[in-house]
């Protein structure tokens, strides 16, 4: 101690930003986060006093914007600094009290993760777990609402993991509110994306990231509760253990005007600019213009030659899934085509896969020809015999026979 010098700890000798970052940039064609417009960026760049007048008309602009892209009347938008996984963990631990029974219906990676913050809560914790290659089937989720009588059901509409789509989340939601369950949906991948009408659906919370389908900034995350919730989630004898996350000193913030924690001011700028581009470009354009993109890169895939995951009915198409031909690795294949081709694509969690996402702004046609380029080019490096040319001519081929505007949304 005494020995030390009076300069303390020596400062690390490190670089600059600009020397550690790729020339070119990557493009962001992974599972999140994904691109974002230049208007996003610039509002990220802004900071004001979180709790003036300016923000507070910035936050009630944010309200009403998510509340049309959440598809709902009720009052009750709210939103975390931090990942969509504290937006998860906002609704499991302010619905939840210890000994309480909730049940995840399980479907991979994310969809489990519910179960794990329950299970921090105290819950009394069932996992309806689903086959890899399937969508959850309503019957099934009914006879385990039946024997396990849950107060909360969650379930996620897209597992980006292994690049599951819930279809039947309208029927199953109808199901669980039957039995006076409270419904919680995880949308981080799918909001903004695909349609998701949260009081039609009769869903109680719908949760969702920035980084995802919103194409805003990783890091400033948004939820809805129905009154039901809003009312389930205040009527509990003790606050949850997570001060951040209370939603009843969050309604401090986001309802009046007042302090809870210092606000991540320019993510909720980014925010606001991501979701007036959601609002400018209309849901239904949003949707048709991610249908016709997905579907246009998976024709392209399977022109090649490779394989898709997942079987077509239960098919996410927020992210596409693409089974690693044999004697290759994810590493290799997302290594080398980042190394080579500067366009970034992501393994996945457990599944023999490697994933492109079709969220946001890589939804854009000029992304997909490149994508799919450097994808094609990536596996002949790698020793892959696949027919490049076919599948480019099959994807401008879904793109030409699929008009941009007239696209009809299911
Ligand atoms: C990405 C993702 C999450 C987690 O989001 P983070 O921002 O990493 O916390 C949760 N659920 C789904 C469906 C996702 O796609």
């Amino acid at each position: 101690m005494t020995a030390s010098s009076p300069m303390g700890i020596p400062r690390p000798q490190v670089k600059t930003l600009d020397e550690i970052l790729p020339h070119e940039p990557l493009l962001m064609m992974g599972a999140g986060p994904v691109p974002i417009p230049e208007r996003v960026a610039k509002a990220n760049s802004v900071v004001i006093n979180h709790l003036g007048s300016v923000m507070a008309e910035v936050i009630g602009q944010v309200k009403a914007m998510a509340r049309y892209v959440f598809q709902t009347e009720s009052k009750w938008v709210i939103g975390v600094a931090g990942p969509a996984s504290a937006a998860m963990e906002m609704a499991v631990a302010n619905l939840m009290q210890p000994g309480e029974r909730i049940l995840c219906i399980n479907n991979g990676f994310f969809s489990h993760r519910m179960a794990e913050m329950a299970l921090r809560v105290g819950a009394e914790v069932h996992e309806l777990h689903v086959g890899v290659l399937e969508a959850a089937d309503p019957e099934r989720v009914r006879k385990a609402i039946e024997e396990t009588r849950p107060k909360v059901l969650t379930m996620v509409q897209g597992e980006t993991s292994n690049t599951v789509f819930n279809h039947s989340l309208q029927e199953i939601t109808k199901i669980a509110k039957s039995y006076g369950c409270l419904v919680v949906v995880d949308a981080v991948c799918t909001l903004s994306t695909m349609p998701l009408k949260m009081d039609e659906w009769q869903v109680d919370v719908v949760i969702t990231g920035g980084q995802k389908g919103l194409s805003s900034i990783p890091g400033v995350s948004l939820l809805a509760f129905s009154n039901e919730a809003w009312a389930a989630a205040k009527d509990r004898e003790k606050p949850p253990a997570q001060w951040c996350f209370d939603i009843q000193l969050a309604e401090n913030f986001w309802h009046k005007d007042g302090y809870h924690y210092t606000a991540p001011v320019s993510g909720i700028m980014a925010l606001h600019e991501a979701l007036k581009l959601v609002c400018d470009e209309t849901l239904e354009n949003r949707f048709a213009r991610h249908l016709r993109c997905s579907k246009a890169l998976q024709s392209g895939i399977e022109g090649m030659g490779l394989e898709l995951f997942i079987p077509t009915e239960a098919r996410l198409n927020s992210v596409v899934g693409i089974n690693i031909p044999e004697g290759l690795t994810a590493g290799q294949i997302c290594r080398h085509i980042s190394d080579v081709y500067r366009v970034e694509i992501a393994g996945s969690f457990g599944q023999p896969i490697v994933r492109i996402g079709q969220m946001g702004e890589q939804c854009r046609e000029h992304n997909l020809f490149r994508t799919l380029h450097a994808f094609g080019s990536t596996m002949r490096d790698l020793g892959i015999k696949v027919d490049q040319p076919n599948g480019m001519a099959e994807m401008e081929s879904y793109l030409q026979k699929v008009p941009r505007t007239l696209y009809q949304v299911a």
